[in-house]
């Protein structure tokens, strides 16, 4: 059987290195790439949107996600839990919708076992400096959370090379540049044109 035309795309990066931005920046300029919605423990931050930016959950219906096998993967991330909810990732896959995901090194580990043929890119910010001076400018967070972030960050880093790809978020716009190519290039793969289009590979004798 051929492979299926969707592609899955998972994004990690420390806090603050700009994922987010990237991804949102992305998404409004390509409908055809759809965001899966985690759920979280973590309470909302000043401008998010329930079911938008997460599905904000308790803990205990967290834990009911998670018994009922209704989670692809998740992972503790600064002292609160995150999951990918597995029915719009299978629905994506199944009608080779393109889908991206924003989630940590462990679950992007997770996915990858479930779905090999994952595309993994990780964001790397200019500095350690710079990620700081982010956190402080995004003021989402208390100086507390802040520094357990900036604590965590080397250790999120050091996961870089499990991903395919990496960008350096300096300059916003050349890094959303960047990303749009590493998009780009996976749908011109071969066997993902060959699949998309089935009929003029045909026509030219280049068959399955
Ligand atoms: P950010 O790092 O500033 O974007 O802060 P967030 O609170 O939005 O995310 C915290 C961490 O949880 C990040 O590493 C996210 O990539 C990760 N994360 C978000 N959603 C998921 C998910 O569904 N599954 C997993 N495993 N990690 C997630
Ligand atoms: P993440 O989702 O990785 O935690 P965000 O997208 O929330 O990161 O970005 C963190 C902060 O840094 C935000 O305030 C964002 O506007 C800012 N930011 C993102 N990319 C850049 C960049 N290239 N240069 C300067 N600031 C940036
Ligand atoms: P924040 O709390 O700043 O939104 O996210 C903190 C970290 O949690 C980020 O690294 C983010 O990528 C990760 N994260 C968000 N959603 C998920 C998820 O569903 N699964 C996993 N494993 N990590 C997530």
């Amino acid at each position: 059987m051929s492979e299926p035309v969707g592609n899955v795309f998972v994004i990690a990066a420390p806090s603050g290195a700009g994922k987010s931005s990237l991804v949102n920046a992305l998404l409004a300029d390509d409908p055809s790439l759809a965001l899966s919605v985690s759920c979280t423990t973590r309470k909302p931050r000043t401008g998010e949107i329930e079911g938008k930016d997460y599905r904000f959950v308790s803990m205990e219906a967290f834990e009911s996600l998670q018994r009922e096998n209704k989670l692809l993967e998740w992972a503790q991330v600064h002292e609160n839990y995150y999951g990918t909810p597995r029915d719009k990732i299978d629905q994506a896959v199944l009608n080779g919708q393109d889908i991206l995901l924003e989630i940590d090194w462990q679950g992007a580990l997770q996915v990858r076992k479930a779905l090999p043929s994952v595309v993994g890119i990780f964001i790397l910010p200019p500095s350690i400096d710079a990620l700081l001076e982010r956190l402080q400018k995004r003021a989402t967070d208390t100086d507390e959370v802040i520094a357990k972030r900036i604590q965590a960050a080397n250790s999120e880093i050091s996961h870089a090379p499990e991903f395919e790809y990496v960008i350096i978020n300096q300059v916003f716009t050349d890094a959303l540049a960047e990303l749009k190519t590493i998009i780009s290039s996976v749908r011109l793969r071969y066997a993902k044109q060959q699949t998309r289009h089935r009929s003029l590979f045909n026509q030219f004798g280049l068959d399955a």
